[in-house]
Order: C-alpha cells, then sequence, then structure tokens
C-alpha cells in the first residue's frame, strides 16, 4: 500500500514546490489600497491582512517609496506598513512583496495617485449654507435592481419599518432640482459606508467595511459621482463618519488586529449615555470608563482610539474619503464617546490637511455649559481642547421642539430661545454651531407642533436667520410627522413619489398638497433669500427680551440689518412700537418683508399677526 503511493506523492511534492515558486498571491486585504503623492503628512500606514503575515518581511523597489516602519503585533494576522511617499513619485501601482526565509509569499498592491489641483484648500460648508439631511435608504429608490445583493445578510423588506426599503444613491442623484429648488447649499447623508448586519441595517451606523459604500445604496464611485455632481451645483458633501464603534458584523470581529482594538467584556456591557462624566470634575474613574468604553448597542462594538494603530486607521479612513470622493464636510457621529484626546489628535490631523474642511461633531448634550466643554478653545479646567468649532447645537434644538406651543411665562415660551441664546458667551464660536429642529433620532418638527403649519413657518424663520449652520430633516418640508422618542421607524419615513408605483409624488408641486407647498415654498423663499444674505451669515445678532409673547432680534453688519419678529401668540394679532429698539433702527428708515414682499415705509410700528413670523431687510 505504501509503495504503491510513493511514486504520486514525489509527484504532488515537486508541483507544490513548483506552485509556491510560481504563484504569488495577493494578501486577503489593504487598507488603503490607494493613496496619494503630495499629502502635507508624507506617510501613510497600510493594514494588511493574511495568513501569518506578520512573519514575512515587506519590501518594495517602487521608486520614491520607503518602508518607513514595519509594526508587527500580537496576531500575526495582521502587518502594519508605515510608507513614505516622495513628493517626486509617479502615479502607479506600487507593488510590496513579502518574503519569508527570503522567498517571496505575497504582495500587495496599492494605487499611488496624483491629487486633484486645490484638493488641499477645499473649502467645508460654513455660516453661508443650509445643509439638508437624507436617510439614503428612506429618500429614493431609482435603482430597484441593487435593493437585494446576493450574499449580503439583510434582504428588502418595505413591510418591515426596520427593515431596508431599497432607497439608494441613484435616488438622491435624481432628485437634486428638488433639493436645490428648496435653496440647500450642503447634504448630509446618514452613514452610506457598508452594513452587512443581519438586522435593521438600514441606517447606517453599523459599519462593517469602512472603505465600501454598502452595494444596496451604490458603488463607491456612484459616491463619488454624487459628490460631483453636487459640487458642479454648488451643493456641498458631509459625509457621516462614526469612529466609536463598528458593526458586529464588521470583517475584522472574527480575528481582531490586537486585544484591545475594541473594548471587551466578559458579557455585554452597555455604554451609560451620560456623556456629563466627560468633563465633570468630579466623576468617578467608574463611570467616565463606561461612558467611553462601554458598547453602544448589542451590535456596535466600542472602538479603542487609545491604540495608535486603530487611531491612525481611521484618520486616514477619513482622509482616503475626502480625497477620494471630494467632500466638503464630516458629521462626527457619537462625537463625545471615543477617548477624547484622540478625537482631538483627529481633528487635528484632517485639519493639518484642509485647513478649510469643516467637521461637526454630533454631541447630543443639552446644557450649553457641558456643550461648551466641546468647543474648540473652551478655557477648560483640565486643560482640554477638542479642537473642534463646529457642534451640533442640542440645547437650541431642544427649545425649539416646545417654544412655539407655549404661551406666555418665564422662560417659556420664545423665552425659551432668547435664554439658550444669552448663554452664548460660553461659547468661543456660537457661530460655527449647526442648529436644527430635528434629525433621525428626534421627533419630527411637525410631531412637535402638532401639523400646525404656522408654528413650522415660525421655526423655518427662525432657522434661517439665527445665528449658525441651518440643518433641516429630509421630508418635514411636506409635514411628515413622527415621534422619534416612541420609535425611530416613525420618523425614517419613505419619501412619497421615491418609489416605483408610488401614487403620490411629493416631489412635485402638483404631487403635494396645498398645505404642504404653502411650507415647501415657505421653506423655498427663507432659504433662497438667505443665501445671498451675507449679514444672515455672518452678521452679529441683537435680541431684545420677549414682550406680549413676541421675540424680536437682529441680525446686523456695518452695511445691512435684518429684523426677524415672532409673534409667539396663539390668537392676538401685536401692534409692536418700534422705539425700544432705537439702538439699531434710527440708522433704519423702512424695510421689506421677504417672504410676502410687504413693504414698511415707515420704522414707527408693525402689526403683526398672531404665530407669525416676519423677516424685515432694512432699508435706509
Ligand atoms: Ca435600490
Amino acid at each position: 500500500m505504501h509503495k504503491k503511493l510513493t511514486f504520486p506523492i514525489i509527484v504532488c511534492m515537486l508541483i507544490a514546490t513548483i506552485s509556491v515558486r510560481a504563484q504569488i498571491s495577493e494578501v486577503k486585504r489593504v487598507e488603503p489600497s490607494s493613496w496619494w503623492i503630495g499629502m502635507k503628512n508624507p506617510t501613510v500606514q497600510l493594514l494588511i491582512h493574511e495568513k501569518d503575515i506578520g512573519k514575512t518581511r515587506p519590501q518594495t523597489d517602487y521608486p520614491g517609496i520607503k518602508i518607513e516602519r514595519t509594526t508587527v503585533v500580537e496576531n500575526l494576522d495582521y502587518l502594519f506598513i508605515d510608507l513614505k511617499i516622495d513628493k517626486n513619485s509617479s502615479p502607479g501601482i506600487v507593488e510590496i512583496n513579502f518574503l519569508k526565509n527570503e522567498n517571496i509569499r505575497h504582495k500587495a498592491l496599492l494605487n499611488l495617485k496624483k491629487r486633484e489641483e486645490g484638493s488641499a484648500k477645499r473649502e467645508g460648508f460654513n455660516q453661508s449654507d443650509a445643509i439638508y439631511l437624507i436617510m439614503p435608504d428612506r429618500f429614493a429608490n431609482a435603482n430597484p435592481d441593487n435593493d437585494m445583493i446576493p450574499g449580503m445578510l439583510e434582504e428588502p423588506d418595505m413591510s418591515e419599518p426596520y427593515g431596508r426599503h431599497g432607497g439608494d444613491l441613484q435616488g438622491i442623484m435624481e432628485n437634486l432640482d428638488f433639493i436645490e429648488e428648496m435653496g440647500f447649499t450642503s447634504i448630509w447623508l446618514n452613514p452610506v459606508l457598508e452594513n452587512d448586519q443581519p438586522e435593521a441595517s438600514y441606517h447606517g451606523y453599523a459599519i462593517t467595511d469602512f472603505y465600501q459604500v454598502d452595494r444596496r445604496l451604490g458603488t463607491n464611485k456612484e459616491y463619488k459621482k454624487l459628490v460631483d455632481e453636487c459640487r458642479e451645483r454648488g451643493i456641498k458633501m458631509i459625509m457621516d463618519m462614526v469612529f466609536n464603534h463598528c458593526g458586529s458584523k464588521h470583517w475584522w470581529m472574527d480575528n481582531l488586529p490586537t486585544e484591545d482594538w475594541i473594548f471587551q467584556y466578559p458579557e455585554f456591557t452597555r455604554t451609560n449615555y451620560r456623556l456629563s462624566t466627560v468633563s465633570d470634575p468630579y466623576a468617578s474613574q467608574a463611570d467616565l470608563d463606561l461612558t467611553t468604553k462601554g458598547w453602544f448597542d448589542t451590535t456596535m462594538p466600542d472602538m479603542n482610539l487609545k491604540n495608535d494603530l486603530v487611531l491612525n486607521y481611521f484618520t486616514q479612513k477619513s482622509i482616503w474619503w475626502i480625497e477620494y470622493a471630494g467632500l466638503q464636510g464630516i458629521r462626527m457621529d457619537t462625537y463625545p464617546y471615543p477617548d477624547k484626546d484622540a478625537m482631538a489628535e483627529w481633528v487635528k490631523r484632517v485639519k493639518y490637511e484642509y485647513p478649510n474642511f469643516t467637521i461637526v461633531g454630533e454631541s447630543w448634550i443639552s446644557d450649553a455649559s457641558k456643550l461648551a466643554y466641546w468647543q474648540k478653545d473652551f478655557p477648560n479646567r483640565d486643560g482640554y481642547n477638542s479642537y473642534l468649532k463646529n457642534l451640533m447645537d442640542f440645547p437650541l434644538a431642544e427649545a425649539l421642539g416646545s417654544a412655539f406651543n407655549e404661551s406666555e411665562g418665564w422662560g417659556r415660551g420664545v423665552e425659551r430661545l432668547y435664554d439658550v441664546l444669552a448663554d452664548d458667551h460660553l461659547y468661543r464660536y456660537p457661530d460655527h454651531l449647526v442648529v436644527f429642529a430635528e434629525n433621525h433620532d428626534l421627533g419630527r418638527i411637525a410631531h412637535f407642533y402638532d401639523g400646525d403649519i404656522k408654528k413650522v413657518k415660525m421655526a423655518i424663520a427662525f432657522l434661517g436667520t439665527i445665528r449658525g449652520i441651518p440643518q433641516w430633516y429630509y421630508g418635514s418640508e411636506i409635514m411628515m410627522g413622527g415621534d422619534g422618542g416612541e420609535s425611530h421607524a416613525a420618523i425614517r419615513q419613505t419619501y412619497p413619489g421615491g418609489w416605483p408605483g408610488d401614487e403620490i409624488n411629493a416631489f412635485t408641486k402638483e404631487g403635494r398638497t396645498e398645505e404642504q407647498n404653502k411650507v415647501f415654498d415657505y421653506l423655498s423663499a427663507v432659504l433662497n433669500y438667505r443665501k445671498s444674505s451675507e449679514v444672515l451669515h455672518t452678521g452679529d445678532l441683537l435680541h431684545f427680551l420677549p414682550e406680549n409673547e413676541t421675540y424680536v432680534y437682529f441680525r446686523y453688519n456695518e452695511k445691512e440689518a435684518v429684523m426677524v419678529m415672532m409673534n409667539n401668540s396663539e390668537k392676538r394679532e401685536n401692534k409692536i412700537e418700534l422705539s425700544r429698539f432705537a439702538e439699531i433702527l434710527n440708522d433704519y428708515k423702512g424695510g421689506k418683508e421677504i417672504v410676502s414682499g410687504k413693504i414698511f415705509e415707515t420704522l414707527n410700528y408693525i402689526t403683526i399677526p398672531a404665530k407669525s413670523a416676519y423677516i424685515i431687510e432694512l432699508t435706509k
């Protein structure tokens, strides 16, 4: 028996030896798989994933590329290579060979590219912009062919509120006229990267591949095309990124590079969501650890950004997307949850490459005193500086959620808005806050205001004219309702007209009801006016204590001023004596209401109807 097998065994061994020499397999994964010549930081760190790659030695003879450092980690299926890219090197495919016993075992390929001209100087979104937030799975399904991708874990199911509904990037692309018509100049999409999770993967916050757009939304190329198309229309793209956690089905979860790549526990340990522990000088270490190291959800393992390899990975992936897709902004999810020093370091590194780029942190904190801790240059007692100028103004959003529902009273009604703004002494950069009434987590504005379009219009007037950068949530222009506190699915509806066979198409004027058109038209009028109004972008703010349920404030600079009046009374028309505002009005003779076109010949008094706002451009 043994003798009979001798000959075939020898043949097999010979074939095996020859094939090892002839076949040099590509590594399973290299991230990033492309990079650019001429970045300010010339070094890129590649993550290489391949069985036993840690036992090999990398080598390349590509001109201008030097392997500066190799980091072997406890899991030998990973290797981290720092490549220094000479600014005079030429674009091309860099081949890195991995040797063992002087034999080449594997190769990795890096696509070395030339940067687009002006890339480093790109302008981020700012006070001149208005942001439209879209949940891509729920906006428009222009490509039903990508609803189901064979091999991906979750199939489409429109009957399941937390299921995938099939919306895609093509759907957004085809409705850019609609977005532009309303006067928006920036789009923030909830995360578009792969979420190959078995259920509830539609929202995008459990990412399973940081370098790949979810194929049910589209391809990387389609994303880039969408950004290009937006840029041609003067619309900036803000990418929603998540560093705090990955998806539980992320490819690395089965075989982590290091033990401390994520925070691991013997049993599921949830964050306490109490962000005050980070800024509270008296917080216990135990509470702080749970805030920053507990998992956000069962499907969201907590990343350890204290590990430099992890921080490098996320820093590079954000730079990669800025450079690859041509982004103008990042919205950072759960900003205060990861290690705060690592996050500050990340902001610094991105701003080092792109000084005019904008990052806004999701900082779900209701008190200005606690929120201010997270804004750049705040004189924190512990010396912490986030280097982050733009934050989401949650205190203002919460005030806006009830201000127009309440009658007069101490700290109630429009006084809520006045009081939140009075806290601006806390911020170094109040103009850099993003102001909003709603998003994909809160209830919708039509829900807060119980479908009352008068109140919704007042909120639009306020957001369009107050300091900061206004943000709106898709669907609220057609008065979509929904209580986010009750269910997230309730506020993530599909847009009527976005799906083949929809009976109503609210993307068109004809498809909207008369009431919907009133809100749509009012929003469009305010935002389109705002677009070219410098004083609303960068002017100072002056406000007067609300009286008789009426709030009056001004945006002004040396050349011009806009007066905003809000009568919050349920039934009473208010005749406002303007002499009280003499300190600013003395320079002006009349004005024009920007939506109705109503002219005010004199500035003695103005009568404003109940539950309404006037935005008056003052004339000299
Ligand atoms: Ca689709």
